[in-house]
């Protein structure tokens, strides 16, 4: 097959589509070959995007994924009750690629993500309703900010404060200035001592001091465009955009594990890279088997905290290697619950918690058939580090000890149904990137900068897009780089 440049693969994108379409109509013969166009490492959907799309413009591709399941941080909990999700749930209504992707392949898509519930708030151990909060001795907070829930904080100054009019303008050298921790930022624009404790309470970075703020504001600019109309929503980004989301019917793996079957045997799980060695225009790529690949390009799909486990010779040097060893990863680990009979009815106060003990938030499930049966507690940073020091069982016991200590009506109502630490994957060794405060601008103008053969995607290298859809956008540009080199 002949391979087109970016211009004539633009040209011929409908055509593309159709034919991505019409899973298996190229020769298996060419998909399986040892030597190959392209090697793609990882099969979350920033991997198998990229893969679709040089396959689409005649490349051969083989997809090299560690686990035995497609995805990344797509994770479905199948083993669950109620198949609730490890890892990425809602799919904005900007999500171009996302959705068309779904679209494509058949894949259904339905009303909004399943959590948005209002929070009660537990701080130093008592419980306070939404309500009493602005009043509450415990509410520390100065002057306009005495009226916003914790969740609602650092919303609040972000959007109020946002500097930024379009998607692209937090990677101009104009925005240097900007890229400073968010506590610092914070400070600046007034935020009192009690703010910068409850916003570091449940900050998914992993501290208030290091975290830059201008990986904050990136995805500000996106979440304007996504604001529902005249419904005030408490909590973060993603919370505030749940009730204008989508989700993907029979969870969100089945959109991922539709685009590895797409690619048929291209596709090859278990298959761990450990490194990748480049001389003129050959790759080899060696797996933890000891199996080999050779190719003409290698896109590294894989998270930083990973990355940075892989040999690549020759070494990458100056920022880009300083941003891949260099950028911290966050954990988040959760523990899922089945509530029993309703504890929310005995305190009548909201089901969902805040709290700024070792457990940041416990969400209810809010279901659209009026199912309220399911909780995920989940802590991130440090306070999930020192969760995860315990086993599984443990764990449990632990953060059902500390629920009904702050909450005393879920005694006995509430059983564990599982539990998953992102921090443990070994593949993911984390949950997401947070580009460090005074270094925000270079590394994320580094990561993107291929090395040799070696191109660079995943939702780390974002650029105008948050979440899934920045995994999206990453392999769709790596594959235009390729185009452009071939
Ligand atoms: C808890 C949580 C909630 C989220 N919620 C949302 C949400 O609601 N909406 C949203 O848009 N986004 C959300 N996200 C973000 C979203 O999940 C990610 O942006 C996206 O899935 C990242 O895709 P990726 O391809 O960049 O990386 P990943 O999905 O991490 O894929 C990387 C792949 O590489 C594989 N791999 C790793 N090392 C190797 C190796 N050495 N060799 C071969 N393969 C390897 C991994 O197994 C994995 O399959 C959430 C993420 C988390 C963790």
């Amino acid at each position: 097959m002949t391979k087109m440049n970016r211009r004539q693969f633009v040209t011929n994108s409908a055509l593309a589509t159709a034919v991505a379409v019409q899973a298996g109509s190229f020769p298996q013969a060419a998909l399986a070959a040892e030597k190959t166009d392209v090697i793609v490492i990882g099969a979350g959907f920033s991997g198998l995007n990229a893969a679709m799309v040089l396959k689409d413009a005649g490349y051969k591709v083989t997809v090299l994924e560690a686990s035995n399941r497609i995805g990344g941080r797509a994770f479905t909990a199948d083993d669950i009750e109620g198949r609730p999700e490890y890892g990425a749930n809602q799919i904005g209504p900007q999500y171009a690629r996302v959705r068309d992707m779904a679209q494509r392949l058949g894949v259904g898509l339905e009303k909004g993500a399943n959590f948005n519930a209002p929070f009660s708030f537990s701080l130093d151990g008592k419980l306070i309703s939404k309500e009493d909060w602005a009043k509450s001795g415990l509410n520390k907070t100065v002057g306009q900010e005495r009226e916003l829930l914790p969740t609602q904080l650092l919303g609040h100054y972000l959007i109020k404060h946002d500097p930024f009019t379009s998607n692209e303008q937090w990677l101009e050298a104009a925005a240097g200035n900007l890229d400073v921790s968010v506590g610092q930022w914070l400070q600046t624009l007034g935020a009192s001592p009690a703010a910068l404790r409850l916003i570091g309470q449940g900050l998914i970075a992993p501290d208030l001091w290091n975290a830059s703020i201008l990986d904050k504001l990136q995805g500000i600019p996106r979440s304007f465009m996504e604001e529902t109309e005249g419904e005030s929503v408490e909590g973060d980004s993603f919370e505030q955009s749940a009730p204008v989301s989508a989700r993907v019917v029979g969870g969100t793996q089945r959109l991922p594990e539709a685009m590895a079957a797409s690619l048929g045997d291209a596709v090859r799980r278990n298959q761990a890279v450990t490194r990748i060695d480049m001389e003129g225009t050959d790759a080899q790529i060696t797996c933890l088997d000891g199996t080999r690949y050779s190719s003409k390009f290698v896109v590294s799909a894989v998270p930083l905290s990973v990355l940075r486990r892989i040999s690549i010779y020759p070494h990458l040097v100056g920022d880009q290697r300083e941003a891949v060893m260099l950028t911290p990863y966050a954990n988040t680990t959760f523990v899922y619950m089945n509530v029993k009979q309703p504890y929310w009815e005995d305190d009548d106060m909201d089901a969902s918690m805040w709290s700024d003990g070792p457990v940041n938030v416990i969400r209810q499930a809010y279901d659209y058939d009026g199912s309220r049966d399911r909780l995920v507690a989940l802590s991130t940073g440090q306070k999930a580090n020192r969760l995860d020091q315990l086993s599984p069982k443990d764990r449990s016991e632990f953060v059902l000890k500390q629920i009904e200590a702050m909450r005393p009506s879920t005694a006995g109502k509430l059983e564990v149904s599982g539990v998953h630490s992102w921090g443990s994957q070994p593949y993911q060794a984390g949950c997401s990137s947070a580009l460090p405060a005074g270094h925000a601008l270079r590394y994320a103008n580094a990561l993107v900068k291929p090395h040799g053969l070696l191109h660079f995607a995943g939702e780390h290298t974002k650029r105008l897009e948050v979440g899934m859809e920045s995994a999206m956008e990453s392999g769709e540009r790596v594959a235009f780089e390729i185009f452009d080199r071939s």
